[in-house]
């Protein structure tokens, strides 16, 4: 069956699916599916709950079962779509550890110079355009980007100050960086310690054994110390966008968006 199912062609494999799982509950707008369910993500975690740290821990309906989305992802690609991201002329984007649907999405659009990055490139065979880049030294030019994406990647980088401002700096003025976090509303200050890098240790204090940090709400003042003003669009402010309730979304989530 594995072997079978390795042998389709992406898009065949995709209307399968559509087919499978089509149903009138749900809606996914990173690949257009009308769905009966979505899948359940991630683990229960003590410590996300009790920290009510948004972007982690279990969620019983949540991913879309033909493209792999999540309700985190939904709301982004809801954000993209209404600030007209796809109808751009001369858009670069760079996007960091890509979401594949996202990608799939984003290669479709001839009008937009999409790169990826990645410390591991071997990860991504989807992306056509994939580069090896270590966030704290981005290898390309100032003022580069029209849109940069990094979401759920700063918590791994000890120097996320120093990724921060490499972000910045490749931004074009006028550009917007995507920087989506988990993260505690709750939590005034950011928690780190750097004593801790066994995985069994960061899994307990962190909540995720590859995680550096969990985000509080100064969260803020880091972006605006690299240089930008910050954006935080709440989920009301995109209401009108979720199909009467179709497309899942967390209410507590912001998407932060830093501008320069
Ligand atoms: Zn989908």
């Amino acid at each position: 069956m594995m072997f079978v199912k390795k042998l389709l062609p992406r898009n065949l494999k995709i209307l399968l699916k559509k087919m499978f799982f089509f149903g009138n509950k749900y809606y996914c707008n990173v690949c257009k599916s009308h769905l009966r369910l979505l899948h359940p993500s991630g683990v229960e975690s003590d410590l996300f709950t009790k920290l009510e740290i948004i972007g982690g821990g279990y969620s019983e309906h949540d991913n879309c079962p033909v493209c792999m989305s999540g309700k985190r992802q939904q709301l982004l690609f809801t954000y993209l779509e209404k600030t007209g991201v796809f109808t751009r002329k001369n858009y670069s984007v760079l996007h960091i550890a890509p979401e594949e649907a996202f990608t799939h999405v984003f290669q479709s659009y001839p009008n937009i110079d999409y790169i990826c990055g990645d410390i591991d490139t071997e990860r991504y065979p989807f992306c056509r355009k994939m580069v090896y880049i270590d966030l704290t030294k981005i290898p390309f030019a100032d003022a580069r980007f029209d849109l940069i994406i990094v979401s759920h990647v700063l918590e791994h980088i000890p120097d996320d100050a120093k990724a921060l401002r490499e972000i910045y700096r490749v931004l074009k003025p006028g550009g917007e960086a995507i920087l989506q976090v988990p993260i505690s509303w709750k939590m005034k200050a950011t928690f780190e310690d750097f004593s801790v890098t066994s995985k069994e240790e960061r899994e307990r204090v962190f909540g995720q054994k590859d995680h550096v940090r969990i985000y509080g709400a100064d969260y803020i003042d880091r972006i605006k110390r690299a240089g930008f003003s910050v954006k935080l669009v709440d989920t009301s402010e995109l209401k009108s966008h979720f199909r009467n309730g179709k497309i899942l979304v967390d209410d507590r989530e912001k998407i932060i968006v830093g501008l320069k």
